[in-house]
């Protein structure tokens, strides 16, 4: 009983929880923790000591954990997103009482957030769905964090969030994001455009090695190169590095013997789920989500390449190769994948927009983007530009007409169209290049085949249809005007 309280708890060691909480304790705010399995508390308590003596305490049951804290309680949940979730809460807010406050800092629909919310509110209990960003390094020494739920549960938890966050020029990667599940919500769509900025590298590296010619050494060096302009960002860093790699099992670098077949665990999924019920447009980061699944077609893919003749192919990709300036390939490639880059961030945060139109989170998407530029996988210099975007105007229908992206990708046009125009030919497929290059071209034009379409609708269904000269809504018998 003589024991001083700690400042914080975080219940859930594996990875993240561990991590988080070492960096918590680092940054000087006293911490429990707690596991169901109990040997990740030792071996948490046991990294403590090791990483500096930190301040940090171990509890092997819930009530011990839970009374260890000093009101009002925070308790921060790092554990398997659903059910998991329900039973820690379970288990942890039995000993909780009125103005404590739960911290789920998984990757959690946000529904689900919302749901645990309302059930403990009954008994006074404050509730925030926390998204955090950047593996077990962000965790560790600085990740970006979206907290979005009860304010005043935020408050309580202010200064450590601000101090455990990563660090950038304009300040900590943490800002209160808004009501509700929006800090759950924010993450996943934050997941979304990072499994879209990972296709359109891939895609960069695919055009430049199958159709450059390009070796692994080569890339590195390329990679590195852009890490140095205006694609500088976390993902483009590690993937120079990944090409160095060498193979320890035999010759070569170790990309080229990883199986083509990606993992996922469903925020992708949720994210292009979103963007339909919201009737949001979000082809880049769809077209990332139905690579996955193809990619996961590993067989079926290597008997289809005999049934349509992916030999042919490769005279398509040596004819097209014979003809490229490999300088210019590259440049080209580069410009490509930033303006794709633009289309796809446009596309996730008018998604954001969106849900915060029917939600009333009342998003700020500049601040967003900020909390966006250090700590988390997507950070990148080029947020920082986003965050500018909407400073400038938080109005902004698309980043696409914000005047100084859209002189970049206006810039950019005839190189994107010769990368996209190069795979095309040789029969490599550019589905996140090509998304963005389309996604473009519809938004751009004044004019589309829709009216086609309406005629067809009004024909078959009688849905009517507007007219471009004059008020109303009309109908026409087709068949009899034929
Ligand atoms: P994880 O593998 O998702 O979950 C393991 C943890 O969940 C363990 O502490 C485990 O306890 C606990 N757990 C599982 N079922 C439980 C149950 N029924 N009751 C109580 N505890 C249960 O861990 P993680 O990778 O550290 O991720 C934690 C959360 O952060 C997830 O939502 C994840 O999506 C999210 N996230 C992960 C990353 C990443 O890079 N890994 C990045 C961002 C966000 P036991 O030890 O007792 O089994």
């Amino acid at each position: 009983a003589s024991m001083t309280l700690s400042r914080i708890g975080l219940a859930g060691l594996a990875v993240m929880g561990q991590n988080l909480a070492l960096n918590i304790a680092e940054k000087g705010f006293p911490i429990s923790v707690y596991n169901r399995t109990t040997t990740k508390v030792d071996e948490t308590l046991e990294r403590a000591q090791q990483e500096g003596n930190l301040p940090l305490t171990g509890h092997y049951s819930p009530r011990d954990f839970v009374l260890s804290l000093q009101r009002p309680r925070s308790v921060i949940i790092l554990v398997k997103a659903g059910s998991p979730v329900d039973q820690t809460i379970a288990a942890l807010s039995e000993f909780m009482e009125a103005g404590d406050c739960i911290i789920d800092g998984g990757n959690e629909w946000y529904e689900n957030t919302e749901r645990r919310m309302r059930e403990v509110a009954d008994r006074g209990i404050l509730y925030l769905g926390m998204g955090v960003s950047g593996g077990e390094e962000g965790a560790r020494h600085g990740p970006s964090l979206m907290p979005g739920g009860s304010y005043q549960a935020y408050l309580n938890i202010e200064d450590i969030v601000k101090k455990v966050a990563a660090q950038v020029e304009d300040g900590p990667c943490v800002t209160y994001i808004g009501e509700g599940g929006s800090g759950n919500f924010v993450k996943m769509v934050h997941n979304g455009i990072e499994y879209g900025d990972m296709q359109l590298i891939s895609e960069a590296y695919d055009v430049l090695k199958t159709v450059g010619g390009l070796s692994n050494a080569e890339l590195a060096d390329i990679f590195a190169h852009w890490n140095r302009g205006e694609l500088e960002s976390f993902l483009i860093e590690i993937t120079a590095d990944i090409f160095r790699v060498k193979d320890e099992y035999g010759e070569g670098e170790l990309v080229d013997k990883i199986l083509d077949k990606t993992g996922m665990k469903g925020t992708g999924k949720w994210t292009v789920q979103q963007a339909a019920e919201l009737m949001v447009a979000a082809p880049t980061i769809a077209a990332s989500l139905d690579c996955r699944y193809l990619s996961g077609l590993k067989e079926e893919r290597e008997a289809a390449s005999d049934v349509l003749r992916e030999a042919g192919m490769r005279e398509d990709v040596g004819a097209v190769r014979s003809g490229i300036d490999k300088k210019r390939l590259i440049d080209d490639v580069r410009q490509a994948l930033y303006a794709s880059k633009i289309c796809s961030y446009a596309q996730g945060m008018n998604l954001l927009r969106a849900k915060s139109v029917e939600k009333g989170w009342n998003l700020t998407l500049g601040e967003l983007a900020r909390i966006w530029k250090g700590g988390c996988i997507i950070r990148a210099v080029f947020l920082d530009r986003i965050k500018k975007a909407y400073q400038r105007n938080p109005q902004l229908a698309s980043l696409l007409v914000d005047p100084e992206f859209a002189r970049e990708i206006v810039q950019r046009q005839a190189a994107w169209r010769r990368v996209v125009g190069l795979a095309i030919a040789a029969g490599i497929s550019t589905p996140g290049m090509s998304a963005s290059l389309s996604y473009f071209d519809t938004y751009r034009r004044a004019r589309l085949p829709a009216n086609l379409v309406q005629a067809q609708r009004d024909l078959f269904g009688a849905h009517t249809y507007e007219r471009i000269d004059r008020p109303g809504s009309f109908h026409t018998e087709w068949t009899k005007h034929a």
